[in-house]
């Protein structure tokens, strides 16, 4: 019995539990560094207001985001510890950022140009993180444009429009323990932020390490970490290791049921261009989840879902709304319980088994559970 009624026989249960637990397992491996919960994308898919509250209780003191809408609901919730955003496009409010309290990230002199703009007409002081391309190849100042863009940050402090609060950049291989590059990349952003100390800036937050990074590589700490998956339980990749081995619990459990039970002959073929055909007499149990609600179609004949007691795979095409079982000949009803994917402890498949399944990671498994699976908290 799921709890969570009739109306809701297909949903996605988070357990905010599991997420304390986890955050708690993070702020003990970060610490003296301090940790901010990343929360953007809905909370990987989980709900991101009560999955940042859950973080905040068990001691995560910031929180991260890449668009502005998602700081600013943080703050529209009553939300006040610090917040940064780091992915800021050209139609965004800066200034409804810097009257909110959000703090901005900027890779290049325009940008700290159009905060500092912003921050003129608030008549506020508003809060900057400098970003390093340190090796990423993706945002931040490259090492040519570093110093520069240092020079702008402590120009604009001195004149009283902003601060440059943090220093920081992102790591390419940390899924990848001991890939060389992250070595590399920590000693370019120690180079980076030896340079904006000569500018004259006085960074109060350093901050290098994702999850993979702060469950395995504590050089990278510096003053704040910013974990996301393992927030939410899960490992950052295959090579970090699973989530039991540093305390993490896997939040989100997937749960639909059979909304169709029926008895079909050998030689069916079943679902979009009978990718699928039984080879005996067998009963088809439908479930009513597709790809639009993140059931991804690469895991057609692939991927596997607990029912009865049972792994089932998936046969044949996974279709917009729906995918179709094949259990042979038991004995299963309209209703029954089917699991696409939980913790594991139950024998339900992971969402790094439906990662493998569906030749992807499971962040992307998680994050795109869409917006027609209810989130039940428990
Ligand atoms: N920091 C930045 C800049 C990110 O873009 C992300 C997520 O993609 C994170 C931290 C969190 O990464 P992870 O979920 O691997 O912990």
């Amino acid at each position: 019995n799921t709890g969570a009624g009739p109306a809701a026989r297909t949903y996605a249960a988070i357990e905010l539990d599991a997420v304390r637990d986890s955050v708690t397992a993070l702020v003990d491996r970060a610490g003296p560094a301090a940790t901010m919960a990343v929360v953007k994308a809905d909370g990987y898919g989980h709900g991101m207001l009560p999955c940042a509250r859950a973080a905040l209780e068990a001691g995560a003191t910031w929180l991260g985001t890449a668009f502005l809408e998602e700081a600013l609901a943080l703050r529209a919730a009553g939300i006040t510890v610090p917040v940064l955003c780091w992915l800021s496009t050209p139609a965004e409010n800066i200034d409804a950022a810097i009257e909110a309290d959000i703090d901005l990230s900027a890779s290049a002199p325009w940008a700290l140009r159009r905060i500092a703009a912003a921050a003129r007409r608030v008549g506020r002081r508003a809060r900057v993180h400098l970003k390093a391309d340190t090796g990423l190849g993706r945002a931040g100042a490259t090492p040519a444009d570093w110093p520069d863009l240092c020079d702008d940050a402590a120009r604009l402090e001195a004149e009283g429009v902003l601060s440059a609060y943090g220093v920081w950049s992102h790591l390419a291989f940390a899924d990848a323990p001991g890939h060389p590059t992250v070595q590399a990349q920590i000693g370019m952003f120690q180079e980076a932020i030896d340079i904006a100390d000569k500018a004259g800036l006085t960074p109060v937050v350093r901050h290098l390490a994702n999850s993979a990074a702060t469950l395995v590589s504590p050089q990278a700490h510096f003053d704040l970490v910013r974990p996301g998956v393992s927030v939410y339980g899960l490992s950052p990749g295959p090579e970090v290791g699973p989530p039991a081995r540093f305390g993490l619990r896997p939040a989100m459990t997937l749960v639909s049921h059979a909304a169709l039970v029926k008895r079909v002959p050998a030689g069916t073929g079943v679902s979009y261009a009978h990718r699928y055909t039984t080879e005996r007499a067998a009963t088809l149990a439908l479930v009513p989840l597709g790809y639009a609600d993140g059931v991804p179609r690469s895991a057609t004949n692939r991927g596997e879902v607990l029912l009865g007691g049972r792994r089932r795979r998936i046969a044949g095409t996974v279709c917009m709304d729906q995918f179709v079982l094949d259990v042979g000949d038991d004995d299963v009803s309209v209703g029954d319980e089917v699991v696409l994917f939980g913790p594991g402890d139950q024998g339900e498949p992971t969402a790094d088994d439906w990662a493998t399944a569906a030749g992807t990671i499971n962040y992307e498994i998680v994050t795109r559970i869409g917006a027609r699976v209810p989130r039940v908290y428990r």
